[in-house]
């Protein structure tokens, strides 16, 4: 009986992972490991029912090879290619569209793989494209935690340029309560850790995770957290209910007092009155936030920002409704915009064909919000 050999490679197929940070609209994707291996956080529905595995080498080195490829004919098209791979060939597309200058490593904690592995898929993506300006992934505090800071200057000197974590608070009895698996002094170890081995760090706050009970210290404890890192960006992305988050559940049954718009500008006016003596760049990228414009470098943005906030709490029941609803529908991105007699007319149109009322209001941004998510 002859003995077949089985290469890795047999069931290689390039991969892309569901989800990208708003701010890499514009990178490639390449796909490191599959899902989340953490996977508990309830708020969070992306990964729930899927299975945690980091993908072969050799798969993720046969992406950057056949994105190369891609890239190549695309840049200079000759007859002779065959197209095995349409999604590569899309990504490649895609990403030639948008000047090749950032790459950003799937899916939830690159970091998992180790600095050894990590540090080999880098290497090689800089060897392939070294025009590339920015390499960045998501990590969780815990596992960043588990690296020296050696590890990480590996990563850096190999290409890896910012990290994007999941702060979403800096209060422990928040983080307990939604199962982050990291309290806030591990929030800070590593976020630390990832200023001192020279790359950028990304901090995600999610608006309204203490629901109404911690609200106020889940602004103070996150605004203390942030302080003490100082990281390159502050991004805001509000809590959501996603009916496959496990926190929807407990919305729906009493047990999570969530709050409302309005509140959550209360708690970020707290938040932001709160930053001190950093130089973060704070962020309302995500389609979610209800200000796009609630952005800017602190500590000179401060008062702009609070600003935004107060002119929102300052607006009637009605203005306020109107322009979450105009926000949501995307005709809004600004206060300003309740100004624009055009867009105004247009979600008052459409507010009264769907009867939206201060009663329903809540149930209709949901379902308009679970597709951002
Ligand atoms: S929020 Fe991040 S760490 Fe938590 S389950 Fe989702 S992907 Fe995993």
């Amino acid at each position: 009986m002859t003995e077949e050999k089985v290469s890795i490679l047999d069931s290689y197929h390039y991969e892309m992972g569901p989800i990208r940070p708003p701010s890499e609209a514009s990178s490639l994707l390449i796909r490191v490991t599959r899902n989340c291996e953490w996977n508990r956080c309830l708020f969070c529905p992306v990964y729930k029912e899927t299975e945690f595995s980091v993908r072969p080498l050799e798969h993720v080195i046969r992406d950057i090879d056949l994105i190369r490829k891609y890239v190549d004919f695309l840049l200079n098209p000759t007859d002779n290619i065959v197209i095995e791979d349409p999604l590569a060939y899309d990504s490649a597309m895609r990403w030639v569209g948008h000047s090749m200058k950032s790459v950003f490593l799937q899916d939830a904690d690159s970091l998992a793989i180790g600095a050894d592995n990590l540090a080999k898929i880098l290497t090689h993506l800089k060897s392939n494209f070294s025009d590339v300006e920015r390499v960045t992934s998501y990590s969780r505090s815990s596992t960043i935690n588990k690296m020296s800071v050696d590890d990480l200057a590996i990563l850096r000197e190999a290409g890896l340029t910012r990290i994007h974590v999941g702060l979403e608070s800096g209060s422990d009895r928040v983080l307990k309560m939604v199962r982050k698996g990291a309290s806030k002094d591990i929030h800070i170890q590593a976020g630390l850790k990832v200023k001192e081995a020279g790359m950028e760090l990304s901090e995600y706050f999610m608006p309204g995770l203490g629901g109404r009970g911690l609200s106020a210290e889940h602004a103070i404890e996150s605004a203390d957290a942030l302080n003490k890192i100082d990281p390159d960006f502050i991004r805001l992305r509000p809590l959501a209910f996603p009916i496959r988050a496990p926190l929807y559940e407990l919305m729906t049954s009493g047990k999570f007092d969530r709050i409302t718009d309005v509140e959550m500008a209360k708690e970020l006016v707290t938040l932001i009155e709160n930053l001190e003596g950093i130089s973060s760049y704070l962020v309302s990228d995500h389609i979610l936030n209800l200000f796009a414009d609630l952005k800017g470098r602190l500590p000179d943005a401060k008062d702009f920002m609070l600003s935004i906030l107060q002119r929102f709490l300052g607006l009637n029941e009605n203005e306020q409704l109107l322009y979450r609803f105009g926000r949501r529908l995307g005709v809004f991105t600004s206060l300003d915009d309740l100004n624009d007699k055009r867009r105004r007319t247009r979600v008052l149109e459409i507010m009264s064909e769907n009867d939206v009322t201060p009663q329903n209001i809540d149930y209709l941004l949901d379902q308009m919000m679970r597709q951002f998510i």
